[in-house]
């Protein structure tokens, strides 16, 4: 089998890697290097089914010679300060990128799965939230370039579904993490490991009170690979749904990392939402698939990647 990792280079797409690797598949990976790097995939090139082209897939894919069977599209930037700085290209990465993508698909008679996000759901009046909300999405926020571009590519994929048949599956993605996050990533877990690593204010945003569940990113590829392998379309919420508020996750972290950090409290980022919990009544009846490692343990792996990352950059 032959599968293109669209965003191989990142954080979930070089696990996603490793992971078909070691399935003894062969593998593609495409990235811009933008948020991603070519550290987190460094050690797999020395495998000769492991082949890396860097392309950023707003532009056509015309240099994709020979056999796909499989194409994951995980090419897309996911941490609200890093889209929030680069707002078109995320925006263009999720919509024209599935586009180019799917063209490929197309061409090599390849299945694609699109990533989309639990963003797709908005400031959520359901919760947990299902698949079947349509959710509450700020078109013109400032989270827009990303949630809406996600809500998009669906929608294309869905189009592309039922005028040519084409083989799509669709999965969303709820708030994932563990080693290779990047340091300065912004998003919550690097921050308050980073922060309590180096005894220094963990700043949480708002009160505090907001929650998000939390998947160890090795769950997350068993989801994403067992999407593939099924009959199913989707969309497919994926994600641990073991909820915490943010104060709780501080409070988790500091502990884990005997840190003498104090908490500050800043202010909430625009269209922050309240609360996050996927429904996977879904993957748990159509994939068999649940998330099987606990909050601490995972945390306990991604702390000790982050404190190599700590000590090299000090
Ligand atoms: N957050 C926080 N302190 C930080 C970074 C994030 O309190 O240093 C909060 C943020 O306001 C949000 C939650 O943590 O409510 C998760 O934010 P993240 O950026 O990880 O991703 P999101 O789930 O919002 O896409």
């Amino acid at each position: 089998m032959i599968s293109l990792v669209a965003g191989g280079a990142g954080f979930i797409g070089s696990h996603l890697c490793e992971r078909l690797l070691k399935d003894k598949e062969e593998v593609i990976c495409v990235d811009n290097l933008g948020s991603g790097s070519f550290d987190n995939i460094r050690h797999l090139t020395k495998d000769k089914n492991f082949k890396f082209i860097e392309h950023n897939i707003i532009e056509p894919l015309r240099l994709i010679e020979g056999r796909v069977d499989k194409i994951y599209h995980l090419a897309s930037r996911a941490s609200p300060i890093d889209y929030q700085k680069y707002p078109v290209e995320t925006a263009l990465a999720n919509s024209v990128g599935t586009h180019n993508l799917a063209k490929l698909a197309i061409s090599k008679n390849a299945k694609l799965l699109f990533t989309s996000t639990s963003e797709a759901y908005g400031e959520p009046r359901e919760h947990p939230q299902k698949e079947s909300y349509w959710g509450n999405v700020n078109p013109v926020g400032i989270r827009s370039c990303y949630d809406e571009s996600k809500r998009f590519g669906e929608a294309l994929l869905m189009a592309y579904y039922r005028e040519y048949g084409m083989n799509i599956k669709i999965v969303r993605i709820f708030n994932t993490y563990g080693p290779r996050m990047r340091i300065d990533d912004g998003r919550v877990i690097p921050n308050f490991i980073t922060q309590a690593l180096e005894n220094k204010p963990i700043t949480i945003y708002g009160n505090g009170k907001q929650t998000r569940s939390f998947c160890y990113v090795d769950d997350m590829i068993d989801g994403l690979v067992k999407m593939m392998e099924s009959k199913e379309i989707g969309p497919k919420n994926l994600g641990n749904p073991k909820e915490y508020t943010m104060i709780e996750t501080a409070n988790i972290i500091k502990r884990l990392t005997k840190s003498k950090s104090e908490f500050i409290y800043n202010e909430l980022p625009k269209d922050d939402p309240t609360k996050r919990q996927p429904d996977i009544s879904k993957a748990m009846e159509f994939l068999s698939w649940e998330p099987k490692v606990n909050f601490e343990d995972g945390l306990k792996k991604t702390i000790e990647y982050f404190k190599g990352r700590v000590n090299e950059s000090s």
